[in-house]
């Protein structure tokens, strides 16, 4: 071995639960931030350098070596990881997982990394160790220029049974390899449309100088609402923006636009694409795993501009951040629901901070959340509420549902199998033909995908249930087929029914049923069905809204993924299936997600010159959300809500943390709420006073309304109150307390939940 007795501490952010840093030992500095590889118990595991410095401090347990530098160089900015730091603390989530999140993807990097030999393949008078290095690399390679990690590491192996990835990573330390980097990123999805800048309209032009006041010619950053109705133009406002951006600053600049996973992002690819040609990147759940690098690694290098991508495109290295802009950004996509529970809204909110560049929220239909840091004065705001067109927004029209059958009518006609009878009101059916007859376009949206909501057992007097939830499974395909929406359990209707299909009914409707009814009522119309049963399928999605877009479709028929941002300049009707389906959850926010659907699925019509109608079919047309929906009113929405929400103390009001415990055992399940319910007695009369003021409240341990996921029971207690800082202080004891507490349950945190059920 070549000597080198100097030898460098390392303090590394391993990625494993519980941890945070830990000490290991190396003999070359390493760059602070860079990946590794580390011994940690028996397992191998990666982490990033925190700080390395000279020498060996005294630890209270043996220090070992680092097993592998991964690539010299830091994985992330200084501030992405006081970033990671902040994010761990918030979302009660440790470091080394909050990093592995932000980063993309570190084991298919190496995997994927490719390497070329060098032209110093071992001078004679180098040590036996490095010629017998390169005589061993010279062997894997033959006559091949560049190999992959994983082909070099199955090589080395067949030919040195000792061989160990360190040796992989020594050769590159030496000299002998190098590796070989792609920067082309790969051709991005686009719509071929010509986007030339277009002359923004008075009350356009009005709201870019108030945007431009707010944000990027403001020394204060602050981040801003940007309130502007369906149809307002909000995308040219963004391009024109960009553009200012670009002629004023005299470095470069960097811009990050998130948009909801996963329908949106082509279209505005191709508007920003044609606008700003060979600056833009993007990435999509829809891309490969190196393709998507690609594009992350553009940025990185500044060689693109603008990033387009969901939630997770926040983390992305920037050198020159100046602008982000976070469109729709109510919507509940921007929520992880599993791992770390980001909202990318939050964090872009945070990394403008930290950054020191400027946020842009954008929104028909602003989350309650952030109007309510309008009114507290945290974010500035900016209204648009005239369209582009100054059309009208389209009339909204209020029509009671069909009376659904009861279970003793629809017996009566359970052979009846081939002719849909769905709960259509007969005046909507009327109008979907004419409109369709008039030569235009309109779209159908209901709130649930499948074929029915569920599959009702006369003898047992209750729907069919999944065999590992406590909930019924819809039935899907062509009545064939029962599915779980929660686990993705399937089971054949057939071998449910047995031969008794006439115990069986076929109870509400879904995507599929709709689709089937609408081919067989509205005579040559064109449907098309589009729902994530079928969105996920490759190219599937953007096939379909192009030949919507195209004319080829004339009613696009599905679920509430239809009513996200979407510009179809043809489509004069909308119709909304029983929305107010959604108001009976039991969730706070049930009404403002019904709204946000209502207002959205209007703005998809009469967006061009031709006007625009909207049918509401429900049940309430007395209920106030409905009222404000169909009105578009999200003035007097947000203050009814608001104050709904206020004497309910549920946020924004108050801050929210939900733990919940799930276990396969019933009775550990059983046992641990027991422990948890003598922690919180002893908690409640310690806390008394918070208790008493409201700053803080304790609700629980109880059973959410599904009892039971995946095999799973559960369990769960609320911390919430008006004090942030009380509210995570005994949620944060109370992790420390049960995590890892028990075995056979499962103890999960997540921050500002979306969802209560
Ligand atoms: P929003 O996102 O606010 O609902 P969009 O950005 O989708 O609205 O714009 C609606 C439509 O108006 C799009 O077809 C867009 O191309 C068009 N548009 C926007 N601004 C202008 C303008 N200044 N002149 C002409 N058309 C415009
Ligand atoms: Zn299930």
């Amino acid at each position: 071995m070549c000597p080198d007795s100097k030898l460098y501490t390392a303090e590394v952010i391993v990625f494993a639960p519980f941890q945070q840093t830990f000490s290991y030992l190396y003999p070359k500095k390493i760059e602070d931030r860079a990946l590794v590889i580390v011994p940690f118990g028996h397992r191998r595991i990666f982490g990033i350098v925190d700080s390395c410095s000279e020498g060996v401090e005294e630890h209270d347990y043996e220090l070992k070596f680092i097993f592998r530098v991964i690539d010299g160089e830091a994985m992330m900015s200084m501030t992405m990881l006081k970033i990671a730091k902040w994010l761990s603390s918030y979302y009660l989530y440790p470091l080394g997982d909050v990093v592995k999140t932000m980063l993309p993807l570190t084991p298919y990097l190496i995997n994927y990394r490719k390497y070329r030999l060098t032209a110093h393949q071992g001078e004679v008078q180098a040590c036996q160790h490095i010629q017998d290095l390169a005589a061993a690399l010279r062997d894997i390679f033959r006559t091949r220029k560049t190999l992959q990690t994983k082909t070099i590491e199955s090589k080395w192996q067949a030919i040195d049974p000792e061989y160990h990835p360190g040796k992989l990573q020594e050769a590159v330390d030496r000299g002998l390899l190098k590796e070989v980097r792609e920067n082309e990123p790969g051709r991005s999805l686009s719509i071929k449309e010509s986007t030339a800048s277009k002359k923004l309209t008075g009350c356009q032009e009005r709201a870019f100088r108030e945007l431009v006041g707010k944000t990027v010619a403001q020394k204060e950053k602050k981040p801003c609402l940007f309130w502007g109705i369906t149809g307002s133009g909000k995308t040219e406002i963004y391009l024109h923006l960009i553009q200012r951006l670009i002629d004023q600053k005299v470095d470069p600049i960097q811009v990050l636009i998130l948009v909801p996973e996963i329908s949106l992002t082509s279209q505005m690819t191709g508007y920003f694409e044609s606008r700003f040609p060979g600056k833009v990147a993007v990435v999509h759940s829809g891309q490969s795993q190196s393709v998507r690098l690609k594009h992350l690694k553009s940025i990185e290098t500044m060689e693109k501009s603008i990033l387009i991508g969901p939630r997770s495109a926040v983390f992305a290295s920037f050198r020159h951040l100046a602008l982000i802009i976070v469109d729709e950004e109510h919507d509940t996509s921007y929520k992880q629901s599993t791992g770390l529970t980001y909202s990318a809204r939050d964090v872009a909110v945070l990394r403008g901070r930290y950054e020191n560049c400027d946020v842009i929220l954008g929104s028909a239909t602003p989350s309650l959340e952030s109007y309510y840091n309008c009114q507290q004065d945290k974010y500035s705001l900016v209204s648009l509420s005239e369209r582009v067109n100054q059309g009208p927004l389209p009339k909204v029209i209020f029509h009671r549902g069909s009376k659904s059958k009861n279970i003793r009518e629809l017996r009566s006609k359970a052979h009846d199998h081939d002719t849909p009878h769905l709960a259509i009101n007969p005046d909507i059916l009327r109008e979907i033909t004419e409109n369709h007859r008039n030569g235009a376009q309109t779209m159908v949206i209901v709130n649930r995908r499948g074929f029915a909501y569920y599959l009702y057992d006369v003898s047992k007097q209750e729907p069919v249930k999944c065999r590992h939830c406590s909930v019924s499974m819809t039935v899907h395909r062509e009545k064939t087929r029962l599915q779980c929406h929660y686990c993705d359990f399937q089971v054949d209707v057939s071998s449910v029914c047995g031969d008794k299909q006439e115990n069986y009914l076929l109870v509400g409707y879904g995507s599929q049923q709709l689709e089937e009814f609408l081919i067989d009522r509205v005579k040559d119309a064109r449907v098309k069905r589009l729902d994530s049963d079928n969105a996920g399928e490759k190219d599937h999605l953007n096939e379909v809204l192009a030949a919507f877009r195209g004319g080829k479709i004339d009613i696009l028929v599905g679920t509430q993924m239809l009513a996200k941002g979407h510009d179809f300049p043809n489509v004069t009707l909308v119709v909304l299936l029983d929305v107010d389906h959604l108001l009976s959850l039991p969730d706070f926010r049930a009404g403002e997600k019904v709204f946000q659907l209502m207002v959205q699925a209007s703005g998809r019509a009469g967006r061009a010159h031709k006007e625009g109608k909207v049918l509401v079919q429900a049940s309430r047309a007395d209920h106030p959300v409905i009222q404000y929906g169909l009105n578009q009113d999200f003035i007097g929405f947000a203050q009814f809500e608001l104050t709904f929400r206020q004497h309910m103390s549920f946020p924004p009001f108050t801050r929210m943390i939900i733990a919940e415990w799930r276990s396969s055992s019933l009775k550990k399940l059983n046992d641990y709420t027991k422990t948890v319910e003598a922690w919180l007695a002893d908690t409640k009369q310690y806390h008394s006073h918070l208790l008493r003021k409201g700053t803080l409240r304790l609700l629980g341990p109880s059973t959410p309304p599904i009892s039971q996921i995946r095999d799973n029971h559960r369990c769960s207690l609320i911390f919430s109150g008006i004090s942030w800082k009380e509210v995570k202080a005994v949620a944060s004891i109370f992790q420390t307390r049960f995590r890892g507490n028990s075995r056979g349950v499962k103890l999960l945190i997540e921050v500002d939940p979306l969802n209560l059920i």
